[in-house]
Order: C-alpha cells, then structure tokens, then sequence
C-alpha cells in the first residue's frame, strides 16, 4: 500500500525519519559495490524528492570514502549502530533513501533494476521490470521515473 508519510529509522532507534510524498522512482541495484557495502545481495535505492525527507529524530552521521580505484562514495549513518540510511544522490534536489530502513518495505516493489551483469545468480527478475546491464544512465533513469509513476499508489 503506497501512502504517505512513510517512517522509518536505523536499527537501534536513535535515528527517525519521515518521507512526506511520493519517491521519483525505486530501483535496485545490483553492482559489486553495493553487494559490498550493504552485505548483501543488492542494494535498494528509494530516490526523494530532497523537499519531502527529512530527519524527526537523532542527527545521522555523514561518511564520505574515496575508493581504490578514485571514486568517491558517501552516505548518512546512525552514529551508534552505524546503519546506513542514504546519500545525497546524484542529482540536485533528490536524496536516495536506504528501502530497507522504512518501516513497512512492502510498497517498495523496485520499478528497475541496474547492474544486472553482476546479479546474483539465484535472483531472477521480474518480467514487467526494466534492465540495465550496467549503469542506466539519465536516460534509463528517466525511464525508471516513468515506470514508478504509473506503477498504481
Ligand atoms: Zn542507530
Ligand atoms: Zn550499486
């Protein structure tokens, strides 16, 4: 069920959230990186509008690292359990939420999935959803949008 406002935290409850409306989009992302850094099998982004987030409890940590290989990478933690609750994103006025911070995660049915080379081989994706072997640029990210939008609220 899609309706708002959506809470949701880290996992020791120091830090609260509440998003306001609608994401732009949500995706799934299967990159290495991200298998990594979550240990788990992927990463799901929820992408805010940055005007309809925000935090009613506790002040998150913010962690920028530079990579082996020079990129930078950065996001907001709880400072005592250090669970990750999202970045700043990519584009201006848009924030990515953590999906798996929300309290009820059974709206957050991914319009898209990207990085798809490097999935887990057991995953497999649903038909109707949109695949990005690799980045999907402003392009498939518009296209994301799209999907979200019409996916009934
Ligand atoms: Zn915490
Ligand atoms: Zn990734």
């Amino acid at each position: 069920m899609r309706s708002f406002p959506q809470a949701g935290g880290c996992v020791c409850g120091e830090i609260r959230y509440v998003l306001r409306d609608d994401p732009v989009t949500v995706y799934a992302c299967h990159c290495t990186d991200c298998q990594t850094e979550t240990g788990s099998a992927f990463y799901l982004s929820v992408v805010v509008p940055a005007a309809a987030f925000e935090y009613t409890r506790g002040t998150p940590e913010r962690w920028d690292v530079v990579l082996p290989d020079g990129r930078e990478k950065g996001s907001f933690c709880c400072a005592r359990c250090k669970t990750n609750l999202g970045g700043p994103g990519s584009l201006e006025n848009l924030a990515s939420v953590d999906g798996g911070t929300f309290d009820d995660t059974s709206w957050l049915v991914p319009a898209g999935h990207i990085w798809t080379r490097s999935a887990q081989s057991w995953i497999q994706l649903p038909e109707d959803s949109l695949r990005f072997e690799t980045a999907p640029g402003q392009e498939g990210f518009v296209s994301m949008a799209r999907k979200w939008k019409s996916s009934a609220p």
